[in-house]
This record gives C-alpha cells, structure tokens and sequence, in this order.
C-alpha cells in the first residue's frame, strides 16, 4: 500500500465510522411518542401541555412541560429529547405526562 492509498484507505474509512456514528445516534434518539401508545394513554401524556385532560389531571397546569421536568433528558432549549419513561423515544419539549416532576434549580 502506497502512502497515498493508505491515506485515501484511512480518509474512507474514518468518512464509514462517522456515518454509522450518526446513524446509531439517531436509532437511538428514536422516534417522536406516539400519544395513541399503550404507554402515553397510561401516563396521560400529550405532545402538547396545553391539551392535556384538566378534568382528569387537575393539578396540571400550562407551564408544566417536559423541558422543565426533571426526567427530561434535553436542554430547556431543545424541541424533543428522551425521556426514561418512553426508552428509545422522544418526547416533545412542549408535552406533558402525569409523572412530570418540576427540575430542581
Ligand atoms: S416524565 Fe417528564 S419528560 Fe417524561 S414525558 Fe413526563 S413530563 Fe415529559
């Protein structure tokens, strides 16, 4: 192997590492919580706070969200992140479900 191919060969094969990198980061970041799943009816959890049930879950208020919950695993910033409750799923940054405990600090 020449210096320019074992260049080349290491260039490739750095550029595969990277890609499957990426790719097992998003496999397992996963998809958004489908409200419908067993799951998200059990936990009352919606996408959205402001739509959660008031009658059901009275002392949920609109500024409780899962990017102020303690179990969020997202910066308050982010739009989605994981959740212990929903492994190998995202949850809205703006949703909501009955175990949400407000983050210390
Ligand atoms: S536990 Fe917290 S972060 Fe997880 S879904 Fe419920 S409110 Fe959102």
């Amino acid at each position: 192997m020449s210096d320019s191919t074992r260049r080349i060969f290491f260039k490739q094969v750095a550029a595969t590492g990277s890609v499957l990198l990426a790719g097992s980061a998003m496999a397992q970041a996963g998809g958004l919580v489908d409200e419908k799943s067993a799951q998200a009816v059990a936990l009352g959890y919606k996408a959205d706070t402001t739509k959660v049930d008031k009658a059901k879950y009275p002392k949920h208020t609109n500024d409780q969200k899962c990017t102020n919950c303690q179990l969020f695993a997202g910066k308050p910033t982010d739009a989605a992140g994981g959740c212990p409750l929903f492994a190998g799923k995202q949850v809205a940054g703006p949703g909501w479900c009955s175990a949400w405990v407000k983050k210390a600090g």
